[in-house]
């Protein structure tokens, strides 16, 4: 076959590393792709957004199947505009990644398909917003609809944070269009942890749960970011906890949407609050997380390729994927700078000693080759990911393998893995 893999970060170098160890692949694509990326498949210089440009593409170089790892494509209709010059593409439609892209729409949807979720409110009016808030109390937690960065999202310990969160959505239009409506929604305690499902319209397979860490600094301090790092399985799913989130949480959506005519096809990712009351749903994501994915590729002993197709054709009850028990991590090394303005153009060294233990793959997200020097061009730059025993060991390994990286213009955080109860 011949395979395309769609973006250019690490979740997508994990894909493409892990799709091209399939025996079913005889060429192995990806758009645009990073100097990581580039030693496992053939790098094509499309932006992950030119649907155009990767329609053209697929259809010159008879491509067969392809993977979309990002949601800004999947919004923008990328697999719509594929599967209609007859191509198959892994990943859900624009209408039904809307699941991700609009907070109002995706709380609806859970209230029409009966899934645990926070009590919550739509508002566009901000005296009507202060007013409801009020009413309830805080903390709360206050969201921009659309899609604002990872920055939309205020939870607010005191009323006057919620009031200045409305206010900036509402009156000063800080997330433009994506904060014109905002859901106000009950604040949750708990533990958060991600639990991740392929799904082909009608059944859904379980792959794996996740930890991440989003905020920049050691200790959850500092500004969001994409991710800083994660680890799988997550001890608090456990197999009674998955039981529930299938039966409460993915099946319902699935059957939901299959009813409401937006059939969902791809990866179903939900992030849950695990409360005293049972898991709740934060929200649904329509694509494999970064860097969850790098974790969740790293566990996988199956070819993923077969299972990729079958939630495409619809035929995954016949499908099965074996895991290792251990325990993967991923570190993200980012550019000084980050989640501001990174610093782009240093040297990155040292690479092939810190991943040349077997269980270490270190995945790139924005570097790129001058000569032959490694070069850092983006925010988040690598993802040091290990397998081992348990947490304690993976980390240690993790941890190990960056220490031998020479590079002094990058950072990451130290304390990936230490989070959880287990530790
Ligand atoms: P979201 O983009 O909806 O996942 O929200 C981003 C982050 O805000 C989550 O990962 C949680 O840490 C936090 N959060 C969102 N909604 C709630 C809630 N209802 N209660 C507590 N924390 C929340």
């Amino acid at each position: 076959m011949r395979v395309l893999v769609v973006g250019s970060g690490g979740r997508e170098h994990a894909l493409a590393w892990a799709i091209s160890a399939s025996p079913l692949v005889d060429r192995l694509f990806c758009a645009p792709g990073n100097a990581g990326i580039a030693e496992e498949a053939e790098c094509i210089a499309i932006g992950a957004t030119d649907i155009k440009g990767l329609v053209r593409f697929c259809r010159g170089e008879q491509i067969d199947f392809v993977v979309v790892g990002p949601e800004a494509p999947l919004v923008l209709g990328l697999v719509d505009a594929l599967e209609a010059e007859g191509v198959a593409a892994f990943g859900p439609t624009a209408a039904a990644s809307a699941i991700e892209a609009s907070k109002a729409f995706a709380k609806d949807f859970f209230a029409r398909a009966q899934i645990p979720t926070a009590a919550y409110r739509r508002f566009r009016d901000p005296a009507a917003a202060k007013a409801f808030i009020a009413s309830r109390g805080a903390p709360i937690v206050v969201k921009a609809d659309g899609l604002a960065g990872g920055k939309g999202v205020v939870v607010a310990d005191d009323l006057d944070a919620a009031y200045r969160a409305v206010d900036a959505a509402l009156v000063e239009r800080r997330f433009g269009t994506a904060g014109l409506e905002i859901v106000v929604e009950d604040f949750l305690a708990g533990e958060e942890a991600s639990f991740f499902a392929l799904v082909d319209g009608k059944d859904a397979l379980p792959l794996a749960s996740a930890q991440d860490y989003k905020r920049v600094g050691d200790g959850d301090i500092g500004p969001n970011t994409g991710g800083m790092g994660a680890f799988s399985p997550s001890p608090i799913v456990t197999p009674v906890v998955e039981g529930v989130v299938m039966e409460h949480i993915v099946l319902p959506a699935i059957a939901a949407m299959g009813r409401e005519g937006c059939v969902f096809k791809g990866v179903l990712y939900a992030g849950l609050m695990l409360t005293e009351a049972g898991p709740m749903l934060l929200e649904f994501n329509a694509r494999f997380g970064d860097p969850e994915c790098q974790v969740l590729m790293m566990r996988l002993m199956s070819d993923p390729l077969p299972a990729l197709i079958a939630a495409h054709d619809g035929v995954l009850k016949s499908v099965d994927l074996r895991w290792h028990a251990d325990s993967a991590l991923c570190v993200v090394m980012a550019a000084n700078g980050y989640p501001g303005e990174p610093q782009r153009g240093s040297e990155i060294r040292g690479l092939d000693t810190a991943a040349s233990d077997p269980k270490v793959k270190i995945f790139h997200a924005g570097t790129r080759r001058e000569n032959q020097r490694l070069i850092a061009d983006g925010g988040r730059v690598l993802g040091v990911t290990a397998l081992g025993r348990d947490l304690a060991e993976v980390r240690g390994r993790a941890y190990a393998a960056i220490d031998q990286i020479d590079w002094h213009e990058g950072f990451c955080r130290r304390d990936i893995g230490s989070r959880s109860r287990e530790n």
